[in-house]
């Protein structure tokens, strides 16, 4: 890549941050991490004039590099603060994982797909983001570093899985999108006590599904 063209990205990003904000994106700190982060690099490189318009795009095993507006929206719901343990189910391309180790969160992500595991740890790795990453069902969570302050779905459920509630700790949030399979609202849960929890719902949006036990079945 030449230098040029680093430049050429770095002015659309800050374009793409500027039409964040104008569509609500309030959260200082996601705009600044959307400014950083270079979503050419999480995509086929044929697609790289198309990467910092405001659309989801193909990645591999038929599956999406979501939306920059609803990247920062399930961002900016989780209410990111550095140091927070945060888990992500679907790395798939790893640019929100990105966005969240920009953040200085701590980071956990889980994707089902092992090619898509390996490719997007490559990528993270090469840009210098430090995570946990691995390869399964994450509608299961990941226990062994439970509770997490924040974990965010970015593939849609049919139900709020209840292991990913159980994972939360207290005063942490749960954003995931729920549904069926054309169109899910964006739920967010909070974790008030041990066994209570508080819902919102926000707008609509529409994901690739979440395929395991506490998700949709294959
Ligand atoms: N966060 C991703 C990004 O920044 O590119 C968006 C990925 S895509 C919209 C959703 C991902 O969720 C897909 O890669 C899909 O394979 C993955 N997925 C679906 N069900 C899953 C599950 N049960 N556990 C982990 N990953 C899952």
């Amino acid at each position: 890549m030449t230098d040029q063209n680093e430049r050429i990205f770095k002015k659309r990003r800050a374009m793409l941050v500027e039409e964040l904000a104008s569509k609500g994106i309030r959260d200082s700190r996601v705009l600044q991490a959307f400014d950083v982060v270079p979503r050419h690099r999480f995509i086929d490189s044929a697609l790289s004039l198309r990467a910092y318009e405001d659309s989801a795009l193909p990645i591999e095993m038929g599956q999406t590099i979501s939306q920059p507006f609803t990247v920062a929206r399930q961002t900016e719901l989780l209410e990111v603060k550095e140091g927070h343990k945060i888990l992500e189910i679907g790395t798939g391309s790893g640019y929100q994982a990105a966005i969240l180790c920009e953040m200085k969160a701590t980071v956990y992500s889980i994707e089902r797909h092992p090619k898509l595991y390996e490719r997007s740890k490559s990528i993270l790795q090469q840009l210098g983001y430090r995570l946990m990453q691995k390869s399964g069902d994450g509608t299961l969570g990941w226990r062994a570093y439970a509770p997490y302050d924040g974990i965010v779905v970015t593939a849609g459920a049919p139900v709020v899985p209840d292991n990913l509630k159980q994972q939360l700790a207290i005063g942490g949030h749960l954003v995931v999108p729920v549904g069926d399979e054309e169109k899910q609202l964006m739920v967010r849960i909070c974790r008030i006590s041990e066994d209570e929890f508080k819902e919102e719902t926000f707008s609509s949006f529409k994901f690739v599904p979440l395929i395991g036990k506490q998700g949709w079945q294959q």
